[in-house]
């Protein structure tokens, strides 16, 4: 073998249709670690791992017989200190001198085994990172997704907290609270300042002899009732509220004297002629306008004073406070 080929760049040997070496380069005897008086002569089985003669004697020689050429195959030889080294594999088949052989060119793959292997790696754990990025993203919807409820949940109690705090818990009307609200607001909203009010006090005639004398149930029904008869009669910008014990507030904006008496005249007709099973209900009435100089404290004063005289003229009745 001339010394260019010995010292080439990869390994190179030939093997006889028996599968003997016949001629190995030190490159390759140096990838494999033996020297040549060692492998000339030898059985290629001696430099292949057990997986590999298989691949040797099914494979390789039945191609290379059959195409007179083997190329770009992927090989594994075994070093003298039992390692293995893959390498890439070409094989040609020439006659010389009438007798055939088997030239192989091998190249070593490790450098790039380990290339691939570490690229093979990093897109494992690119794909494992994906994966955990999902999860999390996954787990972040779960959580917003809980957070929204939870916000829904926490905005229904509080609309159910803002109702309660202004509603009387009985009747169902607008409590005291958010009347005395609302009436303010007509004194002090710059808006709402100028409208025209009229405001109602209405309380049941000897309301405490039903409950003596049918129990204090019969005596919240009356309530309940009464209720439902005054929502019945608000309008939409009115407020009806229960005011205290037995008795119940109108706030009627945009609303003449004339109007209210009209409208307290229903009403107090309508309780008058309600169906109350085996009793009677009727309800005095105190009238109140709102007139210039007025404060919030002034025009529910005179309602009550209006209120004290539809009581004392033998209630049942509507009076209006004293200036109007
Ligand atoms: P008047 O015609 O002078 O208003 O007589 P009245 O009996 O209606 O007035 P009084 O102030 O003497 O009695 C009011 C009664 O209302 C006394 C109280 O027990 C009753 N009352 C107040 N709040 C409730 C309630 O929530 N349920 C029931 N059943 N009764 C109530
Ligand atoms: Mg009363
Ligand atoms: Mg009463």
């Amino acid at each position: 073998m001339d010394k260019q080929l010995n010292f080439a760049p990869c390994g190179y040997l030939t093997l006889n249709d028996s599968g003997f070496i016949v001629e190995i380069n030190e490159t390759m005897l140096r990838l494999l670690g033996y020297s040549l008086h060692e492998l000339e002569g030898q059985h290629i089985h001696q430099i292949l791992p057990s997986a590999s003669r298989s691949f040797y004697q099914l494979y390789f020689f039945p191609m290379i017989r059959l195409q007179n050429k083997v190329e770009e195959m992927f090989f594994t030889f075994m070093t003298k200190d039992g390692q293995n080294i893959s390498v890439l594999l070409n094989a040609l088949r020439n006659e010389r001198e009438g007798e055939v052989f088997n030239d192989c060119a091998c190249l070593p793959m490790k450098n790039r085994f380990e290339y691939e292997q570490s690229i093979l790696a990093a897109k494992r754990e690119t794909e494992s990172r994906n994966l955990m990025k999902r999860k999390q993203i996954a787990e972040l919807d779960d959580l917003r997704r809980e957070l929204e409820f939870k916000q829904n949940e926490l905005l229904t109690l509080n609309k159910t907290l803002m109702d309660l705090a202004i509603t009387d818990g009985l009747t169902g009307l607008s409590n005291r609270r958010f009347l005395q609200d609302r009436l303010s607001s007509y004194f002090t909203d710059l808006d709402k300042r100028s409208i025209q009010l009229a405001f109602l006090l209405i309380d049941i005639d000897f309301f405490k002899n039903i409950n003596d004398t049918f129990g204090h149930l019969t005596g919240d029904n009356v309530l309940r009732k009464l209720a439902l008869l005054l929502k019945e009669e608000s309008g939409k910008e009115d407020v009806a509220a229960r005011y205290g014990g037995e008795e119940f507030a109108f706030i009627l904006p945009h609303c003449s004297k004339t109007e209210a008496l009209r409208i307290a005249e229903r009403i107090r007709f309508r309780v008058e002629h309600a169906d109350w099973n085996t009793y009677n209900i009727t309800i005095s009435i105190g009238i109140a306008v709102k007139l210039p100089g007025d404060t919030e404290i002034s025009l529910q004063s005179r309602a009550d004073q209006a209120l004290y005289s539809s009581k004392n003229n033998g209630r049942n009745q509507i009076s209006f406070g004293r200036q109007e």
